[in-house]
């Protein structure tokens, strides 16, 4: 979501004529767009911030604040942080060029309006870069109200885009090249909900009929709304890739409940059953909070049980931190940082050995990979993503990448499979 919103403002202003650089050191306009789901992510903004301030002392760099931290805090966003320029909140992304202008003139610029239905809510990126895949957002904000959770008091309410607006997006966006898109919402299943639109279910069947598009996928579904026939998408849908991401934050029902999720362990199960039962392969990814307020050595037993039982493909795991505003927040019944982290360690390297073992079953298989770019480990290396969202590297040129290839996979890492080109033609 942040990234995305970085894109729609890299994209106002590349039109309006700025550059992009890689090199904070040398440019003349910084902008942090910030997260503030959790702690850590906050404590690291700070203090990049404070190197930000000897570089603007010497360089008299235009210095910028955005995305949820800056929602957060609104005006005192200026104590905080007395040397910025300009903060504006995530609704508000449309004005960047604005802000840079009026904090250029030494004029402090802030803007944390909730814009509601705004349209420039929905900006349309495009693409840069070439890129064969985008995000395509299709709905903003959050009505659950998860008891850890900020997002729907930083990011509002939730608001979905027209069918026909995204629809149309994307089918400019395949005119451009662009083979993938991925669907943006904090709860997609959720999307249209109550107005007189297409549901979800029935937007992913029109997005599969655009031609060029060849992959659709979508994050986040919650698993109370994750419904059958979403379910049925996957296996039908020859467009949507083997992938769902089903965040289950907690294995005990007396956690979940606290944590107000509406839904219980056996239906999370349920849903998976009948994921793989409508489509064997399907890769399940998962998001899961260790250490919430109550959480006892029974309760964590129960994450771990479920870890074990569902063999996830990965799961992004998280020590719980509390938030502003939230309900769980005002818990009292902490469990101690040093076990929370115990807990989190244990759980990574069990779902570590899970995922790996995932991966080594995957030996000898080929796959259809839409290759990305060079790859993070070797400069001879392109990497790519399989249907079911694995990065694959393997040796390639330049001129595969945004396209298609056939691979063969000869060994599974944990966070990777090694492929060998088979064909560059998938
Ligand atoms: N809307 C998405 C993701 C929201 S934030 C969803 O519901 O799945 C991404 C993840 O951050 C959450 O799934 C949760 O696991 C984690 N998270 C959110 N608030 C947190 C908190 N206060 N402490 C620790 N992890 C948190
Ligand atoms: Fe946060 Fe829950 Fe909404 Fe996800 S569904 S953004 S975790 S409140």
């Amino acid at each position: 979501m942040n990234e995305h919103d970085t894109e729609k403002m890299e994209h106002l202003l590349l039109k309006d004529g700025f550059e992009r650089t890689q090199d904070v050191s040398v440019a003349d306009v910084v902008i942090v767009n910030t997260c503030c789901v959790r702690e850590k992510a906050e404590q690291k903004f700070y203090s990049f911030m404070g190197r930000l301030r000897s570089m603007k002392n010497r360089r008299g760099t235009i210095l910028g604040v955005t995305g949820c931290i800056a929602q957060m805090e609104k005006e005192h966003i200026k104590e905080r942080l007395p040397f910025i320029d300009f903060s504006i909140g995530p609704s508000s992304i449309h004005r960047i060029k604005e802000a840079i202008e009026e904090g250029a003139k030494n004029k402090l610029f802030l803007d944390f309006s909730d814009n509601g239905c705004n349209p420039y809510l929905f900006i349309k990126p495009g693409i840069m870069n070439k890129k064969a895949k985008t995000y395509v957002t299709i709905m903003k904000g959050c009505n659950n109200f998860c008891s850890y959770c900020i997002v729907p008091y930083v990011r509002g309410r939730e608001v979905s885009r027209e069918s026909e607006d995204i629809i149309k997006e994307i089918e400019d966006l395949a005119m451009q090249g662009v083979k993938e898109v991925t669907l943006l919402g904090q709860n997609v299943n959720s999307y249209n909900k109550g107005r007189d639109d297409i549901a979800f279910p029935e937007l992913l069947k029109r997005i599969n009929e655009i031609h060029g598009i060849e992959r659709i996928r979508f994050v986040t579904s919650h698993p109370r709304d994750l419904s059958f026939e979403l379910i049925d998408c996957f296996g039908t849908l020859e467009k949507l890739c083997e992938h769902i991401h089903l965040p289950f934050q907690s294995g005990s029902d007396k956690v979940l409940k606290l944590m107000n999720r509406g839904y219980g362990i056996k239906e999370y199960v349920e849903k998976i059953m009948m994921l793989r039962n409508r489509c064997e392969d399907i890769s399940i990814t998962a998001d899961c909070i260790v250490g919430f307020p109550g959480e006892e050595e029974e309760d964590f037993n129960k994450t771990m049980e479920l870890i074990r039982h569902v063999r996830f493909d990965g799961i992004f795991s998280f020590v719980y931190s509390p938030r502003k505003y939230t309900f769980a927040s005002t818990l009292s019944d902490e469990v101690p940082k040093a076990l929370a982290l115990e807990r989190l360690v244990y759980l990574q390297g069990v779902q570590k050995s899970i995922t790996l073992d995932k991966n080594r079953g995957m030996e000898g298989k080929e796959v259809d990979v839409l290759v990305e770019d060079v790859s993070k480990n070797s400069k001879e290396d392109f990497a790519g993503r399989t249907r079911t969202n694995k990065i694959v590297n393997f040796r390639g040129n330049q001129d595969m990448a945004g396209r298609f290839v056939r691979v063969g996979i000869i060994k599974g890492y944990a966070n990777s499979l090694k492929g060998e080109l088979i064909s560059k033609e998938a």
